[in-house]
This record gives structure tokens, C-alpha cells and sequence, in this order.
């Protein structure tokens, strides 16, 4: 009999499943429908040997020391300060907005004081600042968010600006200063051997049981546990009840090109004309040397694996009817970006599992991530009604990690 079954080997499940295994000396079984572990950070090196994020660049980031330090608990770091070029008007302007973006976007020479008054003179105040259209326009005018935002985010997420909660473009700041960095978080790095390998790293304990390709719905006809941690989308878990929660999917294109460098930015974004949003460069990313080099393009679109949340009000009432069921589970806990509805950073999905860990273990959040238990022994999988003869059936894959 496994402690939990807990769905999904992203963020949300591996933290937990960590926690629950080296914390509280659980025995965990973890699944996957994927062939991997990771969920969308999943990194691997592609037929070149080039390290590429199959499911879109992931930048680390975050403002929160206890996440930082925990996840150093499994990969040495690698200092990383990310850069975005938008490609507007024929030119390659640094993204978010900041002084050397208006300087070479309009040919001036202003310094920041000037580019205060620039912004005050061309914004359009809004108020109350509700929408993703309201946050740009209330802060730098119509003009530049025509040629940064509205294409960009009308591709992104097959709706207009107007329609989408602020919370969305207020992910992109406005500066007047000349930093070009698109994050300014106290903590910047990448996993110096790759997200993978972390993850590797995070489930290498021997009463941890990971499961790849392996549906939830099948594999808990076949296993006994108590409990269950859900990473998964929130409405397919309740069969849609209340109709399906729109999530915008994406899809990605890789390329190999057979030279060193194939732009000049980690990644370039492109607001207006092309069908796909970003071109990402991984060796920019992940500090590896050779002489080719990969790169990812992304084109949004509305079916296809659930990757964001969609923010609006619409969205949010609905996600309300299944978080009152969810919560009524007191056998099951929803964590992570698709079972809690939430446009988060994997900082914060880290954050959300230590937290829930927390809350399973009746502790603060600093004391559950520093508890150490002796690990419970290994269990043999498959167990419970499997196929009664003892003897794996062929489904699902179960790997060891390490
Ligand atoms: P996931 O990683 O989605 O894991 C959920 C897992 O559950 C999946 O692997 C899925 O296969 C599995 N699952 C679902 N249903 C079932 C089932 N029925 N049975 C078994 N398994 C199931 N964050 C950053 O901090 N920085 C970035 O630069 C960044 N860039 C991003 C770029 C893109 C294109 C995307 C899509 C996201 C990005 N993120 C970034 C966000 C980051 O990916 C998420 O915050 C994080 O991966 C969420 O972790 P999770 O565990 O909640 O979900
Ligand atoms: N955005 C935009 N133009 C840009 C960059 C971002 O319009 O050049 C908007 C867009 O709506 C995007 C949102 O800001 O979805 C958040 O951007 P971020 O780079 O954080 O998106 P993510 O990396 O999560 O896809």
C-alpha cells in the first residue's frame, strides 16, 4: 500500500513527492502520462547533443530564498541573467520597455528623467486599471502597446487585450532606466546540468516509486494508497462537469541550425506579423558550447496540450464551481498550474507544494522543508488488485531515476 499516489512528475508532484518521501518518511508512487519526468521543464539533449526545452524555454527566477535554497538542496547553479529583443519596426529593441528601447525605437537620446515625461505625455490614464489593455496603456500610450502588446497578446492567447485580466501584461514591467534584464528577481539561475537532471536528483529516494506513461485513471485501478496528490488539469479530474476551463495550448517548433550563434538575443519576440510569438535560442540559456545550435518557436493555439490558464473573470467563476469540489476532497489535494487554475512561475508552484506540504504535515512552511525522516523501505510495484500474479503487467513503465 503506497502513502500517495501523487499525479503528475512536474514541479508540483516531484516537490511534494520529495517532501512527503525524505520529510515524512511516506512511501510515494508518482505518475506521469508523459514518457518523462519534469512536466513542462523537461530538458534533454537532442539528436545534435545540444540541450533543448521540449516544452519551451524555462528561465528560473524568483524573489523567495526558501525556494531558492531548497532546490539547491539538488542542483549547483548556473548564474543566468535573461535578455528579450522585440522585433518592432525592422528593429531589435530590448523588451520590457526601458530607455534604450525608446531611444533606438524613435532615434532620440533621452535620459531618464525625459523618458518619465515622454511616458507621461504619451500615456492614457486609466482608471480603475482592470484589463491587460488598461495596464500598457495607462503606462506608456497607444502607440507602444499597438507595436508591443496588442499582436502579441491577441496571438498568444487568441483574445484581445481588453478582454484578459491585467495581471497578464503586468507581467512585463515599463522602466525608465537602461536595464534591458526581463526579470529583476533577487535569485536568477539555471540548473547548471539542466532541469532534468534536477528532477533526477529530487525523486532519487529509494521509497519513491515514479511511473512514466502511466494515465492516473488506469494506474489507480491497479494500486492501493491513501491519499492523492493531483497535478493535472482541475476540470478533466471531475470529468467537466461544468464544462471544460478554456487553457491556451501551444505548439513548438525545433530546429537544429549548423551555425554557433543564430540570433542575437536568448529570445526574440515578435509582436506583430509572424505566426508564432518567440524564437528561443537555448545555448543562451544554458551556457553550452557547440558548434551548433538549437533553437524553438512557438505558435499559440486553443486545443492541444493544456499549458496557461486563460486570466478573466469568465475563467475564474468557472475555475471557483471546481476548486468548491476540489476542496470537498479531503482525500486529494489539488497543487500546481493546471489543478489550482493559476498563471504561475515555477518559483511559485515550488512554493505552493512546500506550502501544501505544510498544511499536510500541520507545520509552517520553513519547518516542513527542513524536516528529515528515516525513508520508509522500497515497495514492489505493481501491488493491490494488479493482475493478481505478482508480476508487472506491462503497464506502465515504472523507471528507476537515478
Ligand atoms: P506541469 O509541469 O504541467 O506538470 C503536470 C504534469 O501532470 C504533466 O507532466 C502532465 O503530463 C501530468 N498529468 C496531467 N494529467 C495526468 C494524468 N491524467 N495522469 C498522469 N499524469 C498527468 N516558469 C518559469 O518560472 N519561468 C519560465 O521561463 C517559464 N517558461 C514557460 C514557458 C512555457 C512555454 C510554459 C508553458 C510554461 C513556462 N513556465 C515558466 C511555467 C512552468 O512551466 C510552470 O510553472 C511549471 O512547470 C508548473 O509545474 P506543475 O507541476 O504545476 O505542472
Ligand atoms: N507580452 C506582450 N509582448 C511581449 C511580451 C509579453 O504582449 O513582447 C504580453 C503577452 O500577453 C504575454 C504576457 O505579456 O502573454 C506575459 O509575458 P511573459 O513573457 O511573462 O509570458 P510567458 O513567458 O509566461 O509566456
Amino acid at each position: 500500500m503506497f502513502d500517495y499516489l501523487i499525479v503528475g512528475a512536474g514541479f508540483a508532484g516531484s516537490v511534494l513527492a520529495e517532501r512527503l518521501a525524505n520529510g515524512s518518511g511516506k512511501r510515494v508512487l508518482i505518475c506521469d502520462k508523459r514518457p518523462h519526468i519534469g512536466g513542462n521543464a523537461y530538458d534533454y539533449y537532442n539528436n545534435d547533443g545540444i540541450l533543448i526545452h521540449k516544452y519551451g524555454p524555462h528561465i528560473f527566477h524568483t524573489n523567495s530564498a526558501d525556494v531558492f535554497d531548497y532546490l539547491t538542496r539538488f542542483t549547483e547553479w548556473r548564474d543566468y541573467q535573461h535578455t528579450v529583443l522585440a522585433d518592432v519596426d525592422g528593429m531589435r529593441v530590448p523588451i520590457p520597455i526601458n530607455l534604450n528601447t525608446i531611444n533606438k525605437l524613435y532615434g532620440l537620446n533621452l535620459n531618464a528623467l525625459e523618458l518619465k515625461e515622454f511616458f507621461e505625455k504619451v500615456r492614457e490614464k486609466r482608471e480603475p486599471v482592470r484589463t491587460s489593455e488598461d495596464v500598457v496603456v495607462n503606462a506608456v500610450g497607444q502607440e507602444l502597446y499597438e507595436k508591443f502588446f496588442r499582436g502579441y497578446t491577441r496571438k498568444q492567447w487568441g483574445l484581445d487585450p481588453s478582454e484578459l485580466d491585467a495581471s497578464v501584461t503586468a507581467r512585463v514591467p515599463t522602466r525608465t532606466n537602461r536595464d534591458d534584464r526581463y526579470f529583476t528577481d533577487t535569485f536568477q539561475a539555471m540548473p547548471r546540468h539542466g532541469y532534468t537532471r534536477m528532477f533526477e536528483n529530487i525523486l532519487n529516494i529509494s521509497c519513491i516509486t515514479v511511473a512514466l506513461n502511466a494515465d492516473y485513471t488506469e494506474l489507480q485501478k491497479e494500486v492501493a494508497f491513501r491519499e492523492m496528490i493531483y497535478t493535472g488539469p482541475v476540470d478533466a479530474f471531475f470529468d467537466y462537469r461544468f464544462g471544460k476551463l478554456p487553457y491556451r495550448s501551444l505548439e513548438f517548433k525545433h530546429e537544429t541550425h549548423d551555425v554557433e550563434t543564430f540570433q542575437e538575443a536568448p529570445v526574440v519576440n515578435y509582436p506583430n506579423g509572424q505566426p508564432y510569438t518567440r524564437v528561443t535560442e537555448f545555448k543562451y540559456l544554458t551556457g553550452q558550447v557547440h558548434k551548433k545550435t538549437g533553437i524553438v518557436y512557438e505558435y499559440p493555439k486553443a486545443e492541444g496540450d493544456p499549458y496557461y490558464p486563460i486570466p478573466r473573470q469568465e475563467n475564474a467563476e468557472l475555475y471557483r464551481k471546481y476548486q468548491a469540489l476540489a476542496d470537498a476532497r479531503e482525500d486529494v489535494h489539488f497543487v500546481g498550474r493546471l489543478a489550482t487554475y493559476k498563471y504561475y512561475n515555477m518559483d511559485q508552484i515550488v512554493a505552493q507544494a512546500l506550502t501544501v506540504y505544510g498544511k499536510i504535515e500541520g507545520l509552517k512552511r520553513k519547518e516542513a522543508v527542513a524536516l528529515r525522516k528515516q525513508p520508509a523501505p522500497a515497495i514492489l510495484f505493481p501491488t493491490g488488485n494488479g493482475n493478481g500474479n505478482g508480476k508487472p503487467n506491462g503497464r506502465p513503465v515504472v523507471e528507476a531515476v537515478s
